[in-house]
């Protein structure tokens, strides 16, 4: 995994050994020896990750990091606090300032390596839904998504993976009290794969040595590989001194950890900081799936939109040539529909455009195309399908529109009517627009005739 690393430190030594220790790692470095230097290479140079030192004389680490993460073009980037001893006061310090970790000198280098990849990853996801997430707004496709602000009224689930039942009270007590979760104990390694999978957890706090002979690693391992917890954010608790076990738990895939003996602040900063984490890559994914809809989709109807009927259509060609079978295409205008707006307004006619798309529906397979292709016309594609199928169906939809009447909101009863054209295509593979313009062409002839008709295009 490729990635740029800005290393912070006032002493020149500092800087030369975490460098070789991460080009080693084929990380490319670059370097800065005060507050001032490394604010101003973070908004240039924009790094994937930030190993910032405490004491530098012109200003403290913890004011760069408060620098950073107030400023939007570098609040993105994780900080790793760099620091001769962390105590767990410092450490609650650095975390609510918004450092994603502490490291003491002199640094163990596979703490160091497994942090960095554990940043870079969750950093590429989150940028990579970002610019997903840019461009379907660039393209207009999310403009009228309500933007979800994360919210922190909402409740979380937490399963508590505990060393000891008293523990697990213990954590209990510290976590309830300070976050809006509801948390449930477990007691051993199988009890939390079971529960996991019915729970589905926000979060999964494990400890290291677990009850019952457990293995707290497989369990990480397996956690991470079930699609049931997947996007969990866990957390690994570890006994003082055991950080390459720490490593491992996060190559593993677990979100962070936490060593003792720790303050029960620090583990719930970690906790508090992973679920809004969390909240906010599901805000930005569901962003990028409902701007992806919204390109396809029409918004009153729900039915799929003239782009993505064109574009269906040609593999509906294809695919009638390969079975060699015929399919049938109709263009669908309802009657006089001016005059509903004109007479009963603007929202009685979009109720009559929801309830004819229902209609439609209904009435149709599902392996037929439904789609508002503008205003009031709508099309209908039929894979299998040749002439006396269409006339079945068209037929059908025609009475489905015309034998009930459409109640609006105060209870009018409107009598509503559509004129229906019908194109059969040959498997012979013909552009698709052109069997749109044969049926429209065929619908114009049920108009003319009089509406609430059917009309077959003749083919020449
Ligand atoms: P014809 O039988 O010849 O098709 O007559 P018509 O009145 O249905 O056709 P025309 O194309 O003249 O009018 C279509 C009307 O559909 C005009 C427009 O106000 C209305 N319309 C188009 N889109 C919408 C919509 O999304 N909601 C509502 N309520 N009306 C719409
Ligand atoms: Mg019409
Ligand atoms: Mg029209």
């Amino acid at each position: 995994m490729p990635g740029r690393i800005l290393v912070v430190d006032d002493v020149a030594t500092n800087r030369l050994i975490l460098k070789a220790k991460l080009a080693a790692a084929y990380y490319d470095v670059l370097e800065a020896d005060c507050g001032q230097a490394a604010f101003d290479a973070a908004k240039k140079e924009q790094p994937d990750v930030i190993l910032l030192d405490i004491f530098m004389p012109d200003m403290d680490g913890y004011t760069v990091c408060e620098m950073l993460k107030s400023c939007p073009e570098t609040s993105h980037i994780p900080v790793v606090m760099i620091t001769a001893n962390s105590s767990p006061r410092e450490r609650i310090r650095g975390l609510s300032v918004g450092a994603d970790d502490f490291l003491v000198k002199p640094i163990n280098d596979m703490a160091l390596l497994a942090r960095v990849r554990n940043l870079l990853r969750v950093k590429m996801v989150f940028d990579e839904l970002k610019l997903r997430d840019t461009t379907s707004r660039e393209l207009g496709l999310t403009d009228f998504i309500e933007t979800i602000e994360a919210d922190d009224t909402e409740i979380s689930s937490v399963m508590l993976v505990p060393a000891s039942e008293a523990q697990g009270r213990e954590w209990e007590e510290g976590i309830s009290k300070a976050l809006r979760v509801e948390v449930c104990g477990i007691s051993s390694e199988r009890e939390a794969l079971n529960m996991a999978r019915f729970e589905q957890p926000d979060a999964i706090i494990v400890h290291q040595r677990l009850m019952e002979d457990g293995d707290s690693l497989r369990l990480i391992s397996a956690l991470r590989a079930r699609s049931e917890t997947r996007q969990a954010v866990m957390i690994y608790v570890v006994s003082d001194g055991m950080i390459e076990t720490a490593a491992t738990a996060l190559d593993l895939g677990t979100s962070d950890y936490v060593m003792e003996p720790f303050e029960p602040e620090e583990l719930i900063i970690r906790l508090r900081t992973q679920l809004q984490r969390k909240r906010e890559f599901e805000r930005l994914r569901s962003n990028v799936r409902d701007g992806l809809k919204m390109a396809v989709i029409d918004p009153l109807t729900g039915l799929y939109n003239r782009r993505y009927a064109t574009q269906h259509m040609q593999k509906i060609v294809e695919r009638s040539q390969a079975s060699q079978k015929e399919f049938a295409v109709m263009m669908m205008d309802l009657d006089r529909f001016k005059r509903i707006n004109d007479t009963e307004g603007h929202d009685a006619g979009d109720l009559v455009l929801k309830e004819f798309s229902h209609r439609i529906q209904e009435n149709v397979r599902g392996v037929d195309l439904v789609a508002r292709m503008g205003g009031e016309e709508f099309l209908l594609v039929m894979p299998d399908a040749g002439n006396m199928v269409a006339k079945h169906v068209s037929e059908r939809l025609r009475r489905a529109i015309e034998s009930q009447p459409f109640i609006t909101k105060s209870g009018n009863r409107l009598n509503i009517t559509v004129s229906i054209g019908v194109a059969i295509g040959q498997p012979d593979g013909q552009d698709p627009n052109n069997l749109i313009k044969c049926a429209d062409m065929a619908l114009y002839e049920a108009k003319s005739a009089g509406r609430n008709l059917v009309s077959f295009h003749q083919a020449a």
